[in-house]
């Protein structure tokens, strides 16, 4: 892109031809993201990849595989967990994947290939296929700059629904490898990326998570939320902070994804996520109701943003974890939605990544 804008400036010319290149660009890009989501959450995909399951072990196969094609060495770090109705420790595994910069400095982005079972009428599309398959382009696109200033250390958790376990397993493992030596500046949860009415950039609580009993390091510092909210204003992409509310102050979020155990650690982090605060959900305005789209409600009141039937409520306006969360659904209801989000967050992170200090 570089290349053509400069020649174009050069030689005078009309900018038509850069023009159509950055258009061609944007959509190959959005092809490889939709066969992306395709292969892990499509009919003909891998389909549901509940934790410990052999389909989540092919999903990360498959991840590091794609990753592998991208020319970045990737990783499968396994590892084994009491997790879900089990009492024994069960199998999972993350795939990790590594960009160096210039900088002695890492960025960590992660995010979630397991899903719901099959059982729940999901295939994990945007909970959270999405979001792996953004990772993967944001991966090849850091790839192809001529060099980059911060690392970038990507990671595919396994076993996220079932209890934070790649996350958790991923940030204990830190001080067995090389990243222990390394100054690890902040971490990027995209959890849910897509779907939800709005698209917001959350920090962790400033109240603090539980961590566990350890609460000795938590970092609530919302540095990379703010900084990528500046992002998204110069970009005029329209992602916000929530307006927030007694549970939820301002633009922060709870601990129940991948990013809580890195905040427990003292890594400050944001959390991408579609959704809509505005909503007053099952227990308040918490972001776990995502649309007022009437098709994901037993019956909304538009004027109060909430059921209007609480007791015979079902459905909540939520996408996750039910039968929405399937491409021919969101693409049914949704029209258009899950690209143009998807290429806000391709925008939002390639500029921050290529600028940041
Ligand atoms: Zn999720």
């Amino acid at each position: 892109m570089l290349e053509k804008i400069t020649l174009c400036t050069l030689l005078l010319l009309p900018c038509f031809f850069a023009m159509s290149a950055d258009n061609a660009e944007d959509k190959d890009r959005q092809l490889l993201i939709t066969s992306y989501i395709n292969a892990l959450a499509g009919d003909s995909g891998i389909g549901p990849r509940i934790a410990a399951s052999k389909m989540e072990k092919r999903a990360a196969e498959w991840i590091a595989t794609e990753f592998e094609k991208l020319n970045i060495s990737a990783e499968v770090q396994p590892f084994e967990r009491v997790f879900g109705q089990k009492t024994a420790p069960q199998r999972s595994q993350n795939v990790i994947a590594r960009i160096d910069g210039t900088s002695d400095k890492t960025f960590i982005i992660g995010a979630h290939y397991d899903s719901v079972p099959a059982s729940t009428g999901s295939m994990g599309v945007i909970d959270n296929a999405a979001s792996v398959a953004l990772m993967l382009a944001i991966a090849d696109h850091m790839n192809s700059m001529p060099k980059i200033k911060n690392n970038v250390v990507f990671v595919a958790f396994g076993a996220e629904e079932v209890g934070l376990n790649g996350a958790k397993h991923f940030v204990e493992s830190i001080s067995q490898t090389t990243l222990e030596n390394e100054n690890i500046i902040g971490m990027i949860n995209l959890d849910t990326i897509t779907g939800g009415d709005y698209q917001y950039i959350h920090s962790a609580k400033t109240a603090g998570y539980e961590c566990d009993g350890d609460t000795s390091k938590f970092a609530a510092d919302p540095i990379w939320r703010d900084t990528l909210l500046t992002h998204s204003s110069k970009l005029n992409l329209p992602f916000k902070k929530h307006a927030g509310n007694a549970e939820y102050p301002a633009g922060e979020t709870g601990a129940w994804s991948d990013h809580s155990p890195f905040a427990c650690v003292g890594i400050p982090v944001v959390h991408i996520e579609a959704t809509n605060f505005d909503i007053v959900g099952l227990n308040g305005q918490d972001g776990y109701s995502q649309t007022v789209n009437p098709a994901m409600w037993t019956c909304f009141d538009k004027d109060t943003l909430t059921t209007c039937d609480r007791p015979n409520e079902k459905k909540w306006g939520r996408i996750w974890h039910t039968e929405f969360d399937r491409i021919d659904v969101l693409n049914r209801e949704f029209p258009g939605r899950l690209e143009t989000q998807l290429n806000n967050v391709f925008l939002l992170l390639s500029s921050f990544l290529s600028t940041s200090d």
